[in-house]
C-alpha cells in the first residue's frame, strides 16, 4: 500500500535539497553535513595521553586544568578536589569544527549531527580515540619520512563498558526544553546506549531555569547548588557514567554527580563529546 505521508516527506526533502543543498558545517562544500576531510580533521583527544581526572588533552602526567590527587597548595595544605566524579574523558577539544558541531546541534536544531556526538561519547567510554583507524596516515600528505620519529609507547586506557551499570544524561533545563521542544542530551544518550549496550537511565531532573552560559562562574556555582535531583522512585545503580556534550569547569557535571551520590550511586565517571581547556 502507498504511504502518502512517506512519499510527501521524500519529495519535500528532495525539493529542499535542490533549493538549499546540505553543506558541510566544517568547509561549507555542498554534499554531506560533515565531509570526510572535515571528519578526519576533528580535534580528537588521545585518551591515553589525557588527564584521567578531568579529560584535558595531554594532561596524563601533569594536568594544568585540575589539581592532581594529593597535591598541596603553597601552604602545604591538600587542595580539595573540585569534582565529585572520579574520572572524566572527552572525545575532542572544544575548538574549530567541534565547536560548530555542538552549536549547530544545540542552537540550530541540526539533529543529524547527533550520531557524531554519540560516536565520540561511545569512543570515550570504550577508552578509544574517536576515528581511530580511519584517519589518513601522515605519509599521504607529508613527503618527509616519519620513520625517524619513534612513536610513544602507551597502554590504551581501560574500557568502562564492564565497569558501568548505566549511563545517565545531564537533563535539559526546563527553559531549554521549552525552547527546543526536546531534550538534546536524551537523544544522544539513546544512541550511546544503542551502540554500547549500556542501560540508559533518565533519572535526573533539574530545576535550573537560567542558561548557564549567561552567568559568571560565581553565579553558576550558586545556580547549580541543589539544582539537580534524582527523580522520585528511581534508584540509580552503583556505577554510573554521566554524559554531557561539553565539559567546561566541571561544575555542572559535579553538581549532577553529587545528586547521584546522595542517592544510591557509589561512583560517577563522566564522558563528554568536547572538553574546554
Ligand atoms: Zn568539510
Ligand atoms: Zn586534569
Amino acid at each position: 500500500m502507498l504511504d502518502f505521508n512517506h512519499i510527501f516527506r521524500s519529495v519535500a526533502t528532495a525539493f529542499a535539497e535542490t533549493i538549499w543543498p546540505t553543506r558541510c558545517i566544517g568547509c561549507d562544500l555542498p554534499g554531506a553535513l560533515l565531509c570526510k576531510n572535515c571528519l578526519g580533521s576533528l580535534e580528537t583527544i588521545n585518551p591515553a595521553l589525557a588527564c584521567p581526572r578531568c579529560g584535558a588533552p595531554n594532561g596524563w602526567l601533569v594536568c594544568t586544568e585540575c589539581p592532581a590527587p594529593g597535591s598541596l597548595d603553597t601552604h602545604e595544605e591538600p587542595i580539595p578536589t573540585p569534582f565529585s566524579f572520579t574520572q572524566a574523558r572527552a572525545a575532542c577539544s572544544y575548538e574549530g569544527i567541534v565547536k560548530r558541531i555542538i552549536s549547530s546541534y544545540k542552537d540550530k536544531d541540526e539533529l543529524r549531527l547527533a550520531p557524531i556526538i554519540a560516536a565520540g561519547i561511545s569512543a570515550a567510554i570504550a577508552g578509544r580515540q574517536l576515528g581511530e583507524g580511519m584517519r589518513p596516515s601522515a605519509r599521504t600528505d607529508n613527503s618527509v619520512a616519519c620513520d625517524a620519529i619513534t612513536p610513544i609507547a602507551y597502554e590504551p586506557p581501560e574500557s568502562w563498558l564492564s565497569w558501568a551499570d548505566a549511563i545517565v544524561p545531564i537533563p535539559a533545563s526546563p527553559k531549554a526544553l521549552k525552547r527546543r521542544g526536546y531534550d538534546h542530551m536524551l537523544i544522544i544518550a539513546e544512541q550511546v546506549s544503542n551502540s554500547t549496550g549500556l542501560q540508559l537511565m533518565h533519572c535526573l531532573s533539574t530545576g535550573t531555569t537560567v542558561d548557564q552560559r549567561l552567568l559568571s562562574s560565581t553565579e553558576r556555582k550558586h545556580n547549580l547548588e541543589e539544582s539537580f535531583s534524582v527523580k522520585p522512585s528511581m534508584a540509580p545503580p552503583a556505577h554510573v557514567i554521566l554524559i554531557d556534550d561539553v565539559l567546561t569547569t566541571g561544575a555542572t557535571t559535579s553538581a549532577a554527580a553529587s545528586a547521584l551520590l546522595k542517592s544510591s550511586t557509589q561512583e560517577v565517571r563522566v564522558a563528554v563529546f568536547a572538553r574546554v581547556w
